[in-house]
């Protein structure tokens, strides 16, 4: 592709942001983006993944997500475009799969590095499906989030590098959850446990794709 000044003043404008397309809510991504200012394309082959602004790894099962990174190709293309920088989040699984170590995952599951942390998969309970809570999220303005979690990680252990965004409030609602870390960002890197996708309410997405904009 030859850039033109108008190729680059449309990337800024309106980004093209990827959403990792092998399992999970890929849909609801897509739409968040747009409203958000962003163009869309579903990733599932290095190609694809090579053309993005910034990249969406969404909710699903990060065991089963991990083993298609290795049956499509793209665990190691996708390894080094989030060590160069790619802007990238994860919700739920997506953050799961960005941590350095999983506490309770597969022993043979993949990371994809891009946040000093250490995760617990279904660290709510296994009984635990679903919870939801209002939360304030340091760089989303205007309120509380409606966060909703569905057999979610949290966060147990962060790096100094690493930036605290979100903690469960403690209110009795949230029981042994209180205070748990459960929205990080780490540089290009952005991660929540929870599902922002599913609520209508966009800030999440819309503070991604600034952090796209700022990085293109
Ligand atoms: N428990 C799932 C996992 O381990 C994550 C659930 C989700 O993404 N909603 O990957």
């Amino acid at each position: 592709m030859t850039f033109t000044l108008e190729t680059e003043v449309a990337t800024v404008l309106r980004p093209l942001v990827g959403v990792l397309a092998l399992q999970g809510d890929v849909r609801e991504h897509a739409h968040a983006l747009d409203a958000s200012g962003a163009d869309f394309l579903a990733v599932r082959r290095e190609s694809e993944l090579s053309e993005v602004d910034g990249l969406v790894i969404p909710g699903g099962e990060s065991t089963t997500i991990s083993r298609l990174l290795d049956t499509f190709e793209l665990l190691d293309p996708l390894r080094k475009r989030i060590a160069d920088g790619l802007p990238t989040y994860g919700s739920c699984a997506g953050m799961i799969l960005l941590a350095s170590t999983v506490l309770d995952g597969r022993p043979d599951q993949n990371q994809l590095g891009g946040l000093d942390i250490t995760v617990r998969r279904n660290a709510f309970g296994r009984q635990v499906d679903s919870f939801e809570e209002d939360l304030d999220v340091t760089g989303v303005t205007g309120g509380p989030l409606r966060a909703v979690f569905i057999r979610a990680p949290w966060v147990e252990s962060a790096s100094a590098e690493v930036e605290v965004l979100a903690r469960v409030p403690d209110v009795p609602s949230a029981a042994a959850a209180a205070g748990r870390i459960v929205a990080v960002r780490q540089g290009a890197t952005l991660a929540t446990a929870f599902h922002p996708e599913l609520t209508g309410d966009t800030r999440v997405h819309r503070l991604f794709v600034e952090m796209v904009r700022a990085a293109a």
